[in-house]
């Protein structure tokens, strides 16, 4: 494993012989391609003493509903399945991870963390930094990141102003993290009986008596786990990447869907990025989806990890944008819509309309489908603040992916973020306009409405 995925965050005062190392699985809720994983094995055999993987499930998680703990479990379920063939012993517990890791200070020689991006995570390993500071000196804790390609501070030291920037940097270090990570065995693989709070090989069981918000049912075409993951892959490769180049086109259904699995770290972008390197497609497919999966997903990285405030409209933007938006600020809107008539299909958008109805019922949308519909409620809503947080709160809401550093980065991107000024206009000022005229255009949009309607008839 390239070492620059690691860093040793505290050094342990003095020694203490404990009971065990503790992997804290957060963002990377995998077992295979997972470099924090690996590490932890390592420091395991080095030391003698068993692995104990601890997970934390916050019941109150922002935006987190039914939907997206559903998905999350089916993913935690075959982790544990998988641990068990592996004689390594799976913690889960529930409520404030500090008090629940705390424990753990007594017990392990080393505490090894996986890194998320967005704010909550974040909180949750400084919180965990100063606990440990404050509690013990005899306890390791290091970070490794294993869910993007190039760590974030090896990709680049400052916030990019857009893809054209960042990728030369990108170019230049991606050969160096091409890293499979070994999974080897645990030598001393002891079960210590930790006591968890739920037993994940029976997800529906849990999810009933889970006090969470159960207001939005689950995706009938999507299920959680690594092994969906590589199903999807599969046939993304088989059946779909020779003929990436045309993806942008809604109604043909080219991409991968492999965003709801990558938010959950239930599988590896490095994994995904190999095998497509190494198939049999056309080059210029190849680079194609490489282009989205490394540039664009780890430019949304960069954003929200140098952005103080990312998913806060007064913060999220160009100075650029906050002008042309200040300018345009009292332009006549012609349609104005509320949440409901969103979530009812209730516009006079039929694109629109289908795109929400694909969002609501599958937890899902096509990129170019993403850009419509958010451009869409900037130019229905009264305000762009309003538009922000409209558009905000229905992505994270239904979503499987949302609440994701590409969330933050793709909403910023329809205000002007990683964008350029565009010929000014009502409304929009010199933020990119998208109209119903361009998708007629350029695809056969009526097709997707079609797909779409026959959604409605999909049952488990
Ligand atoms: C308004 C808006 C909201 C968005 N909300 C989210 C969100 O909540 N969660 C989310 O993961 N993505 C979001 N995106 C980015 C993008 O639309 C999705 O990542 C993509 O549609 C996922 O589908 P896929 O896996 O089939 O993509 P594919 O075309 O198969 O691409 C492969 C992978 O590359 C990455 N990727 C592709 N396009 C982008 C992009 N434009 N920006 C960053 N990464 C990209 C994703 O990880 C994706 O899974 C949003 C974009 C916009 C414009």
């Amino acid at each position: 494993m390239n070492p620059k995925r690691i860093v040793h965050l505290i050094k342990k005062q003095s020694y203490k012989r404990k009971r065990c190392i503790i992997y804290y699985m957060q963002q990377s809720q995998r077992v295979q391609f997972n470099h924090a994983f690996s590490h932890a094995i390592d420091l395991a055999n080095a030391a003698n003493l068993p692995l104990v993987v601890f997970f934390n499930l916050v019941t109150d998680y922002p935006n987190a509903n039914l939907r997206h703990y559903k998905f999350m479990l089916e993913g935690l379920t075959e982790v544990q399945k998988d641990l068990q063939k592996r004689k390594i012993e799976f913690i889960i517990k529930i409520g404030n991870p500090i008090d629940n890791i705390r424990f753990f200070y007594d017990q392990a020689e080393a505490i090894v963390i996986d890194i998320g991006y967005t704010s909550v995570q974040r909180r949750w390993r400084k919180d965990l930094y100063f606990d440990i500071i404050a509690k013990t000196d005899d306890v390791d804790l290091f970070s490794v990141e294993s869910d993007v390609i190039i760590p974030v501070r090896q990709a680049s030291d400052k916030a990019e102003y857009g893809a054209y920037t960042l990728r030369p940097k990108y170019n230049r270090n991606i050969d160096d993290f091409l890293d499979t990570p070994s999974i080897d065995s645990v030598i001393n693989p002891i079960i210590l009986s930790y006591e968890s709070d739920i037993d994940v090989l029976e997800p529906d069981s849990i999810l009933s008596s889970l006090n969470i918000d159960k207001s939005v049912a689950h995706s009938p075409i999507f299920h959680g786990g690594y092994t969906e993951a590589k199903a999807r892959l599969k046939h993304f490769i088989d059946h779909s990447l020779a003929r990436y180049p045309q993806s942008n086109d809604p109604s043909l259904d080219l991409t991968s869907k492999l965003s709801p699995y990558l938010h959950f770290g239930q599988i590896s972008p490095l994994e995904i990025y190999l095998q497509v390197i190494n198939s049999q497609a056309p080059t210029d497919s190849k680079s194609a989806f490489i282009e989205q999966l490394t540039v664009r997903r780890e430019l949304a990285i960069n954003y929200v990890f140098f952005t103080p405030d990312y998913d806060v409209f007064e913060s999220m933007t160009e100075p650029w944008a906050y002008n042309t938006m200040n300018e345009h600020a009292s332009d006549q809107r012609e349609h104005l819509y509320s949440i409901e008539d969103y979530i009812l299909f209730n516009t006079h958008d039929t694109y629109f309309n289908a795109a929400m109805k694909q969002m609501v019922t599958t937890g899902y949308m096509h990129n170019y489908m993403r850009m419509y519909w958010a451009k869409k409620i900037i130019e229905w809503s009264l305000t762009y603040k309003q538009a922000y947080e409209t558009i905000s709160f229905l992505n994270d809401k239904y979503f499987l992916d949302g609440r994701d550093p590409s969330s933050y980065a793709g909403i910023a991107w329809c205000f002007g973020k990683h964008d350029r000024p565009w010929t000014e206009r009502p409304v929009f000022g010199k933020l990119r306009y998208m109209n119903a005229k361009g998708l007629e255009r350029k695809f056969n949009i009526s097709d997707y409405v079609d797909q779409v309607e026959k959604l409605g008839a999909i049952t488990e």
